[in-house]
């Protein structure tokens, strides 16, 4: 995981923060009041969104990677090249449940997918890839 500045990113990059970073203000997080965007940049170049969606049967609450990547698969959209995440305290790393659920379709796609962490309290950025964050996801193949 490498720390990069503004300068770094890309026009696709900066897009996806955006997304990530608007999305964020759609969560739905009663308990923890912690809001969390995440903008996924499929092959075809579409940008999905997602939010953390909390519930009162804590197991059942959604990541906002995963909120994207649900998004994205009901659209039919499964081969990814990037990730967003945005907080808006400290950057933060992905959960490993969403880990594995990235290292699912990165593995089906056969596609490194390239994550971009951002932290609003700093404007921060880290960018990693989902090999990095989970070296030895489980496949079942
Ligand atoms: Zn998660």
């Amino acid at each position: 995981m490498i720390e990069v500045d503004q300068g770094y990113l890309d026009s696709d990059w900066v897009e996806l923060v955006k997304t990530a970073s608007q999305a964020k203000n759609n969560a739905y997080c009663p308990y923890s009041q912690y809001q969390v965007g995440a903008a996924l940049l499929c092959v075809n170049g579409e940008i999905v969104a997602g939010a953390n969606v909390e519930n009162a049967a804590y197991g059942s609450t959604i990541c906002a990677e995963r909120s994207a990547l649900v998004a994205a698969n009901s659209r039919g959209l499964r081969d990814f090249k990037r990730l967003v995440v945005s907080v808006v305290g400290e950057i933060a790393a992905p959960c490993g449940a969403c880990r594995q659920v990235l290292h699912e379709f990165s593995s089906v796609s056969g596609l490194e997918l390239e994550i971009l962490l951002h932290g609003e309290a700093k404007d921060t950025y880290q960018l990693t890839t989902i090999s990095e964050l989970l070296p030895h996801g489980f496949d079942f193949r």
